[in-house]
């Protein structure tokens, strides 16, 4: 026996009484099947409803022939539904018209960039964080891609039709022959057994093809919809957009945002953009500032360096760097990386670690790999520089204490 689907003709139907026609057990998933039904199956992109059957909660639903099968989280088969038990069933109505919102609003826009631009809809992603139709401009050779003010344009006229609130209308067909006298988007994949599902009138559809999915009663209902980014797709164009309630979510949560920035700068959410911008401006010259100063002190430091060098006799040198990064004493290194006769051991305060440079008699790199795990040190290098990264200053002194005593 076949499910009645009221998802079909009854799409308000949000609770309902179902016979239970079938159990069907397996290792992991029991499914049911009902003489009538109001959960949707997943299709034609649209995800699946769910809510409970009797005391069972429903996790996934599927049309397979003629059925729908219920997928009910219980595999304990002495917690079934039994054959014949008249069950009464409630579908997660905030789900299914998210998903109905979501749904009218990819067949208004699909059917605007059609009418504007001659773009078909290849593709349709309805996922849990967001929302894209795969436009192609085969059949309009003279255009050549879509803009974002085209789909900002696209919007514009989507949100008119959803304005409008035009009347959306389900149309059966049992044949292709008469369903074809539809203006449809796109051609049939199907010879018999046709929904046909109309936005506005057959004469002047803002949207009209072929499609099993579930359906607000008019255009209206899908609220706002908001098209934010294009992107080239496999030689599409692939346009994000949301819909519905969700529009509205995704707003707040803009707006939120854009608020709280904007309290951080003391500024209006209109002003913003250019009180961003002077900050840049400032941020830039702060840069600027920043590496001439340390430009200056890098040069202060490599004449103090080159005087302890040629005052020194040792084969380590081991000197401080109380301002600098490890990065910082890298750079500064870079004026004695195979060149110096002892191995200079450069120390950064800041970061806690050491530069090692020498002219490649001592092997930099070696010592590392040889002596810094001792004391939890981390790093690498080559024969004439290598670094070594410490957790405390204790550590390092203990290594750069090795080091010496190896050298010595
Ligand atoms: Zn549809």
């Amino acid at each position: 026996m076949s499910t009645t689907k009221l998802y079909q003709n009854q799409v308000y139907t949000k609770e309902f009484t179902a016979n239970v026609t079938s159990v069907n057990i397996s290792e992991d998933s029991t499914t049911v099947t009902l003489d009538q039904t109001a959960f949707f199956p997943e299709g034609g992109g649209q995800s699946c409803d769910l809510g409970v059957i009797g005391k069972w909660k429903v996790a996934d639903v599927r049309e397979v022939g003629e059925d729908v099968y219920h997928t009910i989280e219980t595999t304990d088969s002495s917690d079934m539904p039994s054959v014949g038990a008249q069950l009464p069933c409630s579908i997660d109505w905030e789900r299914r018209f998210d998903n109905m919102q979501r749904h009218c609003g990819e067949h208004i826009l699909s059917g605007v960039f059609f009418d504007l631009y001659g773009g078909v809809n290849r593709g349709f992603h309805m996922g849990t964080d967001y929302m894209t139709i795969d436009i192609s401009l085969e059949e309009q050779p003279e255009i050549e891609e879509i803009t974002y003010e085209m789909a900002l344009e696209a919007e514009a006229a989507a949100n008119k039709v959803i304005w409008s609130d035009s009347p959306v209308t389900v149309l059966r067909f049992d044949s292709r022959k008469d369903a074809e006298k539809m203006p449809l988007r796109k051609a049939l994949a199907f010879d018999e057994d046709i929904s046909i599902v109309c936005v506005g009138s057959a004469e002047n559809a803002a949207d009209c093809v072929a499609c099993c999915g579930t359906h607000p009663s008019t255009a209206g209902q899908v609220g706002l919809l908001k098209t934010y980014k294009v992107e080239k797709y496999k030689g599409m164009f692939r346009i994000y957009f949301e819909a519905g309630q969700r529009a509205l979510k995704d707003y707040g949560l803009k707006h939120d945002i854009l608020t709280d920035l904007s309290n951080d700068y003391s500024s209006s959410i209109d002003d913003f953009p250019s009180k961003l911008k002077l900050q840049e401006e400032k941020l830039a010259a702060v840069k600027n500032d920043l590496f001439q100063m340390k430009k200056a002190l890098t040069k202060i430091e490599c004449d103090k360096l080159d005087g302890i060098i040629a005052a020194s006799d040792s084969k380590v040198l081991v000197h401080s760097l109380e301002h600098f990064s490890m990065d910082d004493a890298f750079n500064m290194g870079k004026n004695y990386m195979g060149k110096c006769k002892q191995l200079i051991m450069l120390f950064s305060e800041k970061d806690c670690s050491y530069i090692l440079l020498s002219d490649g008699t001592v092997d930099c790199g070696s010592l590392v790999k040889e002596y810094a795990s001792f004391y939890h040190g981390k790093g690498g290098g080559n024969k004439i520089s290598a670094r070594a990264i410490f957790d405390r200053e204790e550590n390092a002194t203990l290594f750069s204490d090795l080091v010496q005593k190896h050298l010595r």
